[in-house]
């Protein structure tokens, strides 16, 4: 028999009364009979679910597979605060795609960044020989997810603050179609079914299908297939399913290949249409591809090659260099909203009063400024490099080494600085794969998920498609899921 051991570290009770903040009372989270119990329905009921994930030791195969990490009951989450990240969103859906057609702004944005970023200037050089051979694809679909956490005020209350917006690989929209049913079962089993009404549906698959489904629509053949393009090592596998199954579903055919297979097999014909296994591809949907370790000089070459194709690219190379942290920091400056929605006030309002203070390290006095104002306290600052897929961040007294150290040269240009959110921590139990239980301290982020599509001039949708919530221990200053840090959550809106 397994014994199930709760470390309660130092926690008093009436602190955690403190942390409840209408989510899960303590007496529930201190209950050891009861947490036993709910623990091994929760498991079965992920897997009843669906929510799955491959495991470490069997990445590329279904024979085993074990549940996705993920809370053991929803984190409180303020309504109307959620309400404000989904109004937002078709904004942020605007707001990238406007960027992605400017040209002179991501030159500009993007100028300090590219001399001494490898990564972000290598695709900065397929940006360029696209834009200078002209495009091919009128049709331009996004998938996007915007993070955020709710900074807490001195007064109790909380503001939504953008983390940053994913253009590509947005992840777990699959997976959080199905985590609504396992904590509303949970919360019933704990005998709390008022708030077990309270968990709300959730259907990105769908939402993002839509977008996908819209696209090869416009591209308008039907044996074009949607290329969703995956990684070596497939833990995930699941999460994409679930879009690709909304995509077959509609009779939209889909094939999963890496880099390679591109490169190995992949050619445009005379009208620049993409052809990869003999089959002709209608959408590129990049599941990878976002970090420098996803490319050999090959796989650069695929990258451009699918991005001078006819295919529509889900993100096509402006979208994604419209994602990056030097980008999100160049939008907080003065008027640059104002710049792309003219006349627009409200919009520009909306937009600006998610942003978190982003600061320069561009050579210069605005540039010294930020340096200086970061060694001086650190801790309420993160330095961000130009990566995705979390582990890349720098936090408290690192900052102060990493800074100390490129400072006074070009190097520190290929950093932003941002405002460290404090969001108000809650009481949770993390449920791992071979990680002990105990009751954490857990901060969350929310996850917003946006699918356009813009046919020449005309935007032909433009959505909100559904939410994420994932949720840390607060002994990690960064997160990501895949990362192992974060696992799956739900909003109870309170
Ligand atoms: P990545 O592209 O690696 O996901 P993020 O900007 O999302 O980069 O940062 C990774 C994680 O670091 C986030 O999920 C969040 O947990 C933490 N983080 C990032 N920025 C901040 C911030 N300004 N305040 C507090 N935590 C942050
Ligand atoms: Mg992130």
């Amino acid at each position: 028999m397994v014994t199930l051991q709760i470390r309660y570290v130092g926690l008093t009770l009436h602190r955690l009364t403190a942390m409840a903040a209408n989510g899960i009372p303590e007496d529930v989270l201190m209950d050891h009979d009861l947490i036993k119990d709910l623990v091994d329905v929760a498991k079965d009921s992920a897997l009843l679910n669906g929510v799955l994930m491959r495991t470490k030791e069997t990445p590329n195969s279904s024979e085993v597979v074990t549940y996705a990490p993920f809370t053991l009951f929803p984190s409180p989450v303020p309504k109307a605060i959620f309400h404000q990240a989904l109004a937002v969103q078709t904004h942020y859906n605007r707001l990238v795609d406007k960027i992605s057609q400017d040209s002179s702004f991501l030159e500009e944005a993007l100028a300090s960044t590219i001399k001494v970023d490898d990564f972000t200037g290598r695709l900065f050089n397929i940006y360029r020989h696209v834009l200078q051979e002209g495009k091919t694809q009128s049709i331009v679909l996004g998938l996007n997810r915007s993070d955020y956490m709710l900074d807490q005020n001195g007064d109790g209350s909380a503001s939504l603050k953008q983390i940053e917006i994913n253009t590509i690989a947005a992840s777990f929209g699959g997976l959080a179609s199905h985590t609504p049913n396992i904590h509303r079962h949970i919360l019933k089993v704990a005998g709390r079914l008022e708030d077990s009404k309270r968990i709300l549906d959730n259907n990105p698959s769908a939402g993002l299908a839509k977008g996908l489904a819209k696209a090869w629509d416009l591209y308008g053949s039907e044996r074009a297939v949607v290329l969703v393009l995956v990684e070596e090592l497939q833990r995930n596998i699941f999460d994409h399913r679930y879009v690709e199954n909304e995509l077959w579903k509609r009779n939209i055919p889909v094939i999963r290949r890496q880099f390679e297979d591109v490169s190995k097999t992949g050619f445009l014909d005379q009208d620049k249409r993409l052809f990869v296994d003999g089959r002709e591809v209608a959408i590129v949907y990049f599941r990878n591809g976002y970090m420098p370790q996803n490319y050999t000089e090959q796989n650069w070459e695929a990258r451009l090659m699918m991005e001078r194709s006819m295919a529509v690219k889900c993100p096509d190379i402006s979208t994604h260099l419209a994602g990056t942290k030097k980008v999100q920091q160049e939008l907080a400056r003065p008027g640059v909203l104002e710049r792309f929605f003219p006349g627009e006030p409200d919009v520009v309002d909306q937009i600006r009063a998610t942003f978190a203070g982003l600061y320069t390290l561009d050579m210069g006095p605005e540039g010294d400024k930020t340096v200086a104002m970061a060694l001086a306290k650190p801790d309420q600052f993160v330095l961000k490099p130009q990566r995705e897929g979390g582990g890349n961040n720098i936090y408290g007294a690192e900052i102060c080494q990493v800074l100390e150290g490129v400072k006074q040269s070009t190097e520190r240009m290929t950093y932003i600085l941002m405002d460290k959110v404090q969001p108000r921590p809650v009481h949770n139990y993390l449920l791992r794969l071979g990680t002990p239980l105990k009751l954490s301290t857990c901060l969350s982020e929310l996850g917003v998920f946006g699918a356009y599509v813009r046919h020449g001039q005309d935007m032909v949708l433009n959505e909100c498609a559904g939410h994420l919530l994932r949720t840390k221990s607060d002994e990690h200053s960064d997160g990501g899921v895949a990362a192992g840090v974060a696992v799956l959550d739900n909003p109870l809106l309170v």
